[in-house]
C-alpha cells in the first residue's frame, strides 16, 4: 500500500506563496530603481533612506528564500516510510517498492518451501516519515524481520460430503485425485470395453476453497481410511477359548448378523482363540455408484391349465400336455453401490421362446369307500407274536398277531375279496385285492364274514380270529404282497 504524503500539496502551496512574495519584492525593487534617476545620485535631495529600506527588504526576502530552499532540499533528502506488518513496526526504508519487493520474495520462498499457494496473514502498511541515512533498514534485515513476524495460511481445497468437511488438501488437483482414488476399487474389475456407463457418487461431494494453516492439511491415507470405514471407530475383540459370534454379540450388545457382516473374511464356524473380531460394521462415507448395462437370458414359467373329467375319481389327475418353459433375453441397467448390486432396471425384454402351457386333467367323480386309500391299518388288536423273516430254518412270510379266539379281523384297506375259504395250512382265509398292485391275506380264522367278489371298505369286519390250519394257538397270520411278491407287513402297517 503506497501512501502519498498528505502534506505535499500544502507544502507546495507554501512554496508557491513564498516564491510569489519573493517575486513581488523583486518587482517592487525594480520599480523603485527605475524611478530612481542616475542624475539624482548627485542630487542632495535624493532620499537615501528610501533606498536603504528597499535594499534591506530585498535582503530579508533573499535570506528567507535561501533558508527555505536549504530546508526543502533536506526535507526531500530524508523522506522515508515506516514499514508496519500488522502491529509490528519493522523499521524504515526510502521507498515502498523496495520493501514490497522483499515482501513478495518472502512469499514466493514460502510457496516454494511448502509446495503450496501460501497466503500471508498481513500485508505491509507504509507511513511517511523522515529518517537519516543511518537509520534506514538494510534490505536483508527487513527480510529477516518479515520472516520472523509473518504468519501464513495455505490456500487449500476442502472436500465436503453432504456439507461435512472430511479433509483439506493443497490443491484442487490433489482433492480430485483423492476422489478418483475412492472410485478406483469399484472400477478395477472392468475392462476398457466393459466400463460402467455411469460412475456417480451418491452423496453430494464438493471441493471448496479454504485457507488453512500448514498443519491443518490432511493426510491422504487417513482420509481414505476414514471414507472407507465411516465415522465410527472400529473396535476389535480378541477371541477367547469357548467364545463364538453368539457369545461375543451378547457381550457387546450387538447381533450375530452384524458380526457376520463386519467379519466377512471369517468363517463363524472356525473362530479360534486369538482371532480378531471387528465389532462395528464399517459404513462408507462416500458411496460409489456404478451403472452398467448387462444382458442375460431368463426362463419364463408356463401356466398350468386344468381340464375337468367326470369319468375320473377326484383323487386322480393326469398331465395331458407337458408344460415347457419359455426364454427371454433381457437388457438391464445394473446398479451397484460400492460393488454390491442394489438394483436392476430392465431396459428391454425380448421373448426368444414362448412358454407352452401345461394341461392337467382332474377327475371330479366322488371316490367310493371301496377304492383303496393306499395305506394299511392294523387288521387285529393284539401282541405281535412272530415277525416276517427266517424262523426255525424256513421263511415266515407274514406277521403273527396273537389275539383272543373270536375277536375281529378288519380289512387293512378297501378292495375286492379275491378269495374266501379253507386253504391247507392257512386254514380259513380271506384274500383282498386292493386294485393298486397290493394284495393282503388274513389266515387261521375261526369264521369268515365275506364272500369272494365282495367290495369291502377299509376297516370292515371280515372274519374272526381262530386257530384253523397249521396253527399252534389263536392268532391272525397277516400277509402283504406287492405285484405278487411277499413284503414285510411291518413296513406297511402302522
Ligand atoms: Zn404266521
Amino acid at each position: 500500500m503506497i501512501n502519498e504524503p498528505k502534506t505535499s500539496l500544502k507544502e507546495s502551496k507554501i512554496v508557491k506563496n513564498l516564491v510569489r512574495k519573493f517575486k513581488d519584492s523583486k518587482d517592487l525593487l525594480k520599480e523603485k530603481l527605475s524611478n530612481f534617476d542616475i542624475k539624482d545620485l548627485n542630487n542632495r535631495d535624493v532620499d537615501k533612506s528610501t533606498l536603504k529600506r528597499v535594499l534591506a527588504g530585498f535582503m530579508v526576502v533573499v535570506i528567507i528564500g535561501l533558508g527555505y530552499t536549504g530546508y526543502k532540499v533536506n526535507e526531500i533528502r530524508t523522506r522515508a516510510f515506516d514499514i508496519y506488518l500488522g502491529e509490528n513496526n519493522l523499521g524504515s526504508m526510502r521507498t515502498q517498492e523496495e520493501a514490497l519487493e522483499i515482501f513478495n520474495e518472502v512469499k514466493s520462498e514460502l510457496c516454494e518451501k511448502y509446495d503450496a499457494d501460501v497466503v500471508l496473514d498481513h500485508e505491509l502498511i507504509f507511513e511517511p516519515t523522515h529518517t537519516k541515512d543511518d537509520d534506514i533498514l538494510d534490505p536483508s534485515d527487513l527480510k529477516k524481520s518479515i520472516n520472523s513476524k509473518v504468519g501464513f495460511l495455505v490456500a487449500g481445497v476442502a472436500i465436503t460430503v453432504d456439507g461435512e468437511e472430511i479433509g483439506v488438501f493443497k490443491s484442487e488437483e490433489e482433492a480430485n485425485a483423492l476422489i478418483e482414488k475412492i472410485k478406483e476399487p469399484y472400477l478395477s474389475d472392468y475392462t476398457e470395453e466393459s466400463m460402467p456407463k455411469e460412475v456417480n457418487l451418491v452423496e453430494d461431494v464438493q471441493t471448496v476453497k479454504k485457507q488453512v494453516s500448514m498443519n491443518a492439511l490432511s493426510n491422504e491415507e487417513e482420509v481414505i481410511e476414514y471414507i472407507k470405514n465411516g465415522s465410527e471407530e472400529i473396535k476389535t475383540h480378541i477371541v477367547e477359548v469357548g467364545e463364538s459370534f453368539w457369545t461375543i454379540a451378547r457381550i457387546y450388545d450387538t447381533s450375530v448378523d452384524e458380526l457376520v457382516l463386519a467379519n466377512a473374511d471369517k468363517d463363524p464356524a472356525k473362530l479360534k482363540p486369538g482371532d480378531e473380531v471387528k465389532l462395528l460394521l464399517p459404513t462408507s462415507v462416500i458411496t460409489v455408484e456404478t451403472v452398467e448395462e448387462i444382458e442375460y437370458t431368463e426362463s419364463i414359467n408356463y401356466e398350468v391349465k386344468v381340464e375337468l373329467d367326470d369319468s375320473m375319481y377326484k383323487n386322480q389327475k393326469k398331465v395331458k400336455v407337458e408344460g415347457i418353459k419359455g426364454e427371454s433375453k433381457i437388457k438391464a441397467n445394473q446398479i451397484k453401490h460400492n460393488g454390491i448390486v442394489v438394483d436392476k432396471q430392465i431396459v428391454n425384454e425380448e421373448i426368444l421362446q414362448d412358454p407352452v402351457d401345461e394341461l392337467v386333467v382332474q377327475g371330479t367323480k366322488e371316490v367310493p369307500k371301496t377304492v383303496a386309500t393306499g395305506t394299511f391299518s392294523m387288521p387285529a388288536r393284539g401282541r405281535i407274536s412272530s415277525r416276517y423273516g427266517m424262523r426255525w430254518g424256513s421263511m415266515h412270510r407274514g406277521l403273527d398277531i396273537a389275539a383272543s379266539y373270536g375277536s375281529a379281523i378288519k380289512s387293512a384297506d378297501a378292495g375286492t375279496v379275491s378269495f374266501a375259504g379253507y386253504q391247507g395250512s392257512y386254514g380259513y382265509m380271506v384274500e383282498i385285492n386292493h386294485g393298486n398292485g397290493f394284495v393282503t391275506r388274513y389266515a387261521h380264522a375261526s369264521k369268515l364274514l365275506v364272500k369272494k367278489g365282495a367290495k369291502v371298505t377299509k376297516g370292515l369286519h371280515i372274519a374272526n380270529v381262530g386257530n384253523s390250519g397249521r396253527s399252534t394257538g389263536p392268532h391272525l397270520h397277516f400277509e402283504v404282497l406287492k405285484n405278487g411278491v411277499h413284503q414285510n407287513p411291518s413296513n406297511y402297517v402302522n
